[in-house]
């Protein structure tokens, strides 16, 4: 059994960038990984550029000026202003070339001709200067970056229309047991609702990765092995939901040796979820998750989410850690690392009641995992805790 830490080490290790690339438009681009640095192709803004409605400033020196023009936005003249004149100017229209300052109109009078400002501007006062934003030639996003609603506008601001992105990983999601039906249908005795496909689903959604399907197999043998042959050969990604523990009616783990699988780790001194499998195929990348809800669901998201970030091309793939302040007092009996579902507000964790691998009531209400390592045997109030942030 290895440690956390060696775990996470591993499946940095085994876990590279393979998604081949596609172009697609800016547009349509959310949630997509650049897979090429963009370089701006202009200076933003292109052109000196009011920030107020108000007035362009030939002088800065006197506060009686002589109004001599207009300019508003899109206008492509380049009026000629001399000491002790202003023009009319609107917000985005391009300042005139000698304007030393632009006034906002609401510190300012005017008057038949002329206007008198109430105090002086300083040299080029709300006026955006041509590549303040970004330089032609500057780099406007790195590779390896994921497109947010603000990087579709950004890169719209500078002309961009389409980019090369990583094409998403194709997903499989496997659930195992003979105990699960889908919810929709009464259950017989000793039948349990099926929960973890449209819980990783909903997870793999979450954080944009949508090329998932899923399938269920028999707790059985022979059906085991020709199902995973069939995805491991077919998918990018193969995500596993139970039949990976000790027991008799387990089939994955076998299933897996007979498929020549490489094997990367087996089991992490870690609760939930030690019976926690890695390993690799050609170019496939699986993860075994067992099968207790919330075991599954801490899985994906310490190991699996990293693990995909970093084949789709993702610069920041690990999960976003921070430091808080237990509001809870806690005491961890055995000798594993745990993750705890917790609630974080204003900067103060509290561990939430139910903390079995079979219960989802305290994850569904949960905004974190609080992370006790091996040799933390209790937590106090006011103890400093590390937690990982739930996207
Ligand atoms: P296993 O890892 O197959 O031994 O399953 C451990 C526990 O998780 C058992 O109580 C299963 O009934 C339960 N379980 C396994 N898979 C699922 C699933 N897809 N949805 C809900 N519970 C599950
Ligand atoms: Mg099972």
């Amino acid at each position: 059994m290895i440690s956390v830490q060696e775990a996470i080490r591993l499946t940095d290790d085994y876990t590279k960038c393979t998604q081949k690339t596609i172009t697609i438009t800016v547009p349509e681009s959310l949630r997509y990984v650049l897979a090429k640095d963009i370089v701006s192709p202009i200076d933003m803004p292109p052109f000196r550029q009011s920030a107020m409605d108000g007035y362009a400033l030939g002088s800065i020196e006197e506060k009686t000026f002589d109004l001599v023009g207009e300019v508003k936005a899109g206008d492509p003249q380049d009026p000629s202003l001399k000491k002790g004149e202003a023009i009319r100017i609107f917000t985005g229209a391009p300042v005139p070339s000698e304007a030393k300052a632009v006034i906002m109109q609401e510190k300012v009078e005017a008057t038949n001709g002329k206007i008198v400002v109430q105090e002086l501007s300083s040299l080029h006062a709300n006026i955006r200067p041509k590549g303040e934003q970004i330089k032609k030639g500057e780099v406007a996003l790195s590779k390896g970056t994921e497109i947010t609603a603000a990087g579709i506008g950004y890169l719209a601001t500078i002309g961009i229309t389409h980019i090369e992105v990583y094409q998403k990983p194709s997903i499989a999601i496997i659930t195992t047991g003979n105990e699960l039906v889908p919810p929709g249908q009464p259950l017989k005795h000793g039948q349990i609702y099926e929960s973890n496909s449209a819980m990783l689903m909903g997870a793999l959604y979450k954080s944009g990765f949508t090329n998932v399907t899923c399938h269920k197999v028999e707790d059985q043998y022979e059906a085991t092995c020709s199902l995973l042959e069939k995805v491991i050969d077919q998918y990018d990604v193969v995500l596993i939901s139970g039949g990976i523990s000790v027991g008799d009616y387990d089939f994955v783990g076998k299933a897996l040796t007979a498929l020549n699988v490489e094997e990367i780790f087996y089991k992490v001194k870690q609760k939930p979820g030690k019976p926690l499998y890695f390993a690799k195929k050609g170019k496939t990348t699986i993860f075994a998750l067992p099968g207790n809800p919330a075991s599954s669901l801490s899985c994906f998201y310490i190991y699996v989410l990293m693990a995909l970030k970093k084949i789709s091309g993702y610069e920041d793939y690990e999960p976003k850690q921070s430091s808080v302040i237990s509001d809870s007092y806690y005491s961890k009996k055995g000798q594993r690392a745990e993750f705890l579902k917790a609630l974080v507000i204003d900067e103060k964790v509290t561990i939430l009641d139910g903390q079995a691998s079979s219960m989802l009531r305290s994850f569904a209400l949960a905004n974190t995992m609080v992370y006790l390592p091996e040799k933390v045997s209790e937590v106090n109030i006011g103890d400093t805790l590390q937690v990982i942030n739930l996207p």
